[in-house]
């Protein structure tokens, strides 16, 4: 489906390496190493550690926004482009984001 790629699970994410075919295609496109939907990651190739820790951020976005997340997505990237995307400047750790949401989402839910 994705390129043939074989997902692996991996610190809570289905990681999808590959470097052909729609991947590459999408990757390629914009210029991304990885592009994360939910809970699946999309990488060119094999991913670093600090890559994934960004990625992760963007999982944890995708958990608290649900299916805003991509609309929402879309709508800030118009409005600043990616170098000042408040959901990029958060994956990144330079801005705070869902105040106490991380040490809420550490908890078990009720
Ligand atoms: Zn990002």
């Amino acid at each position: 489906m994705l390129s043939g790629a074989r997902p692996r699970f991996q610190d809570g994410v289905f990681l999808y390496v590959s470097d052909r075919g729609l991947s590459r295609w999408v990757l390629s496109r914009r210029g991304y190493a990885a592009i994360t939907l939910g809970h699946v990651v999309v990488a060119g190739r094999t991913p670093g550690p600090e890559l994934l820790r960004h990625e992760g951020h963007h999982v944890h976005q995708y958990e608290r926004l649900g299916l805003a997340f991509l609309p929402l997505y879309l709508l800030l990237y118009r409005r600043h482009g990616y170098a000042r995307h408040p959901l990029e400047l958060h994956a990144a750790e330079r801005l705070p984001l869902f105040a106490g949401a991380d040490a809420q989402s550490a908890q078990p839910h009720r």
